[in-house]
């Protein structure tokens, strides 16, 4: 069983960077979030693939309907935080405030009781151990937020889903989808290398995954299907995170998502939690 993962932004949701793209800025930005989730739905039921969202805070607060639109459509609702703002430039107490933020924001949309998170741009990992702590006090159960490579995480990090202890009960992680290539961790399951690779190898990959008993987890941005984006100037790794290949990536996502099983990560914390 593999999952397919959508963190819920707009496409100005952009980590550490000010100017055009600062948070004082975004209400007054245009909005792409509902139309191009909305599309990214048409596409999974047309596959008959039921994901978990993690919608931003801020997203669910401006558009409940579209938390309802997704929760209707049968696919899970869990938390992407509320304000889109790394976990260590938080802070312990901040971070405790933006996630509760975020479930109360959810939860006046009509989602049920939100046990999943995922940290904007995979920021919650070892170096953040207050964090897992703060989670399980919250009531989270499952995490999917320590990517196994490296600037955005660590290579040794697990890449099966596995148990964490916090000074509250366990947390189910669950980590994104990595392969090894010429000595190099690739990010094959989100990104410029999900976007980019071949549909068929990207499928070989998933299968020798699941053959050796392990869930690929992909996440894909409503941004990343956006016919037409708006654009900015960004730092060149953001530039090629944001906008690289973006071209044909709806093509592509639905080979994957037509050929692959597909499921919630709930069902892969449950079965990683009574293994
Ligand atoms: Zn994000």
């Amino acid at each position: 069983m593999n999952v397919l993962s959508v963190d819920v932004e707009e496409w100005f949701h952009v980590c550490g960077v000010g100017g055009a793209l600062a948070p004082e800025r975004w209400p007054a930005l245009p909005s792409r979030v509902v139309i191009t989730t909305a599309r990214l739905l048409d596409e999974l039921d047309a596959a008959q693939v039921t994901a978990t969202f993690f919608v931003l805070g801020w997203v669910a607060d401006r558009y409940p309907e579209l938390v309802e639109r997704i929760q209707t459509a049968g696919h899970a609702i869990a938390s992407h935080g509320y304000g889109h703002i790394r976990v260590p430039e938080l802070g312990p107490a901040a971070f405790g405030a933006d996630l509760s933020a975020s479930v109360r924001a959810l939860l006046r949309a009509g989602a049920g009781p939100i046990t999943a998170y995922r940290a904007p741009e995979w920021s919650l990992n070892t170096r953040t151990p207050w964090a897992f702590d703060e989670l399980a006090a919250q009531g989270f159960t499952v995490d999917a937020s320590m990517a196994p490579v490296r600037i955005v995480g660590q290579t040794s990090y697990p890449r099966q889903p596995h148990r964490r202890r916090t000074a509250h009960g366990a947390i189910i992680e669950v980590p994104p989808f990595v392969v090894d290539r010429v000595g190099q961790v690739v990010p094959l399951g989100w990104g410029w290398a999900l976007r980019t690779w071949q549909p068929r190898r990207i499928l070989r990959a998933i299968e020798h995954s699941n053959a050796l008993g392990y869930p690929a987890v992909l996440t894909v941005h409503p941004w990343e299907i956006d016919d037409d984006p708006p654009r900015v100037r960004l730092p060149v790794r953001l530039h090629f995170a944001h906008y690289f290949r973006l071209s044909g990536f709806i093509n592509r996502l639905r080979t994957l998502l037509r050929t692959a099983p597909f499921s919630t990560l709930e069902k892969v914390a449950h079965a990683a939690r009574s293994m």
